[in-house]
């Protein structure tokens, strides 16, 4: 049991509950929805001028080129809004990484954009849980830790990126940056339930586009010179499905392409989903996939290649995770909270700071639910009651050796 020493319960109890409200009303005042750049930077300057009450330096910093396939099979780029870095104390022996998004999936013209209370301690509104709370937390925690004894002893990184809905791919890069070397890592991705409870191991993602090219013919006159570009996309779907495996299950999502009733097709794009659940699942699948290729263009004789790649790799909780998931409940249980955790089949930027060998809890922000829905909602308390208990988590990573 861990006996919180009266000076840090004094400092827990400054933490202001309403000031943290104000702060999360006004940033989901503003639609961040990970296409609209303008919202993302009404919103980076607000959060930069927040974090600037802490020491260190803050700087938005650019996203990576991103690129994705048209539905002719064309690639493009995508543009995504900058990423707030603050860094704290670089020369500390002993850092953290604390991450967060300010991106929701609700685009400017969703219906949802307005806050309503459901009741006195419920606030329903866009990106409240997923995850302007979160953000709240993460500065007020620290606000905590650096009028604490024990807070300049550590140093820190806060990241807040901008693409996390569309699976970090301009932030991935920074993502890996901060994450190296690092003692532990936070990331305040709302409970996995209403309750506080916590998401433990995390499968992985990968999203792909395959653009098989064929040769069009009239399909009366010589449909025989053509190569069919819609028939070998579909085999490649068929054949997915039949080397996915338990820990690499394939999800064919889409195809475009294809041309008139009357003309062989010579273009077809067949997006697809796969879910390694474990560390190098999607080597083994890599291969299966590179042979069955190799089939389908000779069969076919068709040209195929590939754009995309796992971006989230599988989270495992390996033996010093769980001993920061020990340290998150012990904290909790001092502070009245019983916490637990459960595995997820979702991502989050937690897999990608995992894969660089850190110790992590990705799910410390609000507690609340139905996100990504028109119903999200966050439990208005648990900003002040997260925040204690993050404090109480960087104290103890801060002062004790946890690993
Ligand atoms: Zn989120």
């Amino acid at each position: 049991m861990i006996r919180i020493k009266p000076q840090l319960s004094a400092l827990i109890e400054t933490i202001d509950q309403d000031a943290m409200l104000s702060q999360v009303q006004a940033w989901g005042a503003i639609n961040t929805g990970t296409g609209n750049l303008a919202g993302l930077a009404s919103q980076a300057a607000l959060l930069a001028d927040a974090f600037a009450a802490l020491p260190g330096e803050v700087s938005l910093n650019k996203p990576a080129p991103v690129t994705a396939i048209d539905e002719s099979g064309e690639e493009y780029e995508k543009e995504n809004g900058q990423h707030l870095v603050l860094k704290v104390r670089p020369d500390a022996p002993r850092r953290l990484l604390l991450t967060g998004h300010m991106d929701t999936v609700y685009p400017a013209d969703h219906p949802f954009q307005h806050q309503r209370w459901l009741d006195e301690n419920t606030l329903n509104g866009p990106g409240l849980a997923d995850m302007k709370g979160g953000i709240s937390i993460i500065l007020h925690a620290l606000l905590a830790l650096e009028r604490s004894p024990n807070g300049g002893r550590i140093g820190y990184d806060v990241l807040i990126n901008s693409d996390e809905e569309t699976g970090s791919l301009s932030s991935a890069d920074l993502i890996n940056q901060l994450a190296r070397g690092k003692y532990a890592a936070l990331t305040y991705e709302p409970s996995a339930l209403p309750d506080g409870t916590l998401a433990h191991a995390r499968g992985g993602t990968g999203n792909y586009s395959a653009i098989v090219r064929g040769k069009s013919a009239h399909a009366g006159r010589n449909p025989h010179d053509g190569r069919n570009a819609l028939v070998a996309a579909a085999a490649l779907a068929v054949g997915l499905k039949a080397i996915e495996t338990p820990d690499c299950t394939v999800n064919p999502a889409k195809i475009d392409g294809g041309a008139a009733n009357n003309v062989v097709p010579d273009i077809a794009i067949l997006r697809f989903n796969i879910r390694p659940t474990k560390p190098g699942a999607n080597a083994r699948f890599h291969a299966q996939l590179q042979t069955l290729m190799d089939n389908i263009c000779q069969t076919h004789e068709v040209g195929v290649s590939l754009h995309g790649g796992v971006t989230r790799p599988p989270k495992p909780v390996d033996h010093q995770a769980q001993k920061l998931f020990d340290l998150v409940r012990d904290c909790g249980a001092s502070l009245g909270q019983n916490i637990g955790w459960q595995s997820t089949g979702g991502v989050c930027d937690g897999n990608n700071i995992a894969s660089c060998g850190v110790p992590i809890v990705d799910t410390m922000g609000v507690r609340g639910g139905a996100i990504h829905s028109p119903q999200e909602f966050m439990i208005v308390p648990s900003l002040k009651e997260r925040a204690a208990l993050s404090t109480l988590v960087l104290h103890h990573l801060a002062s004790g050796d946890v690993f």
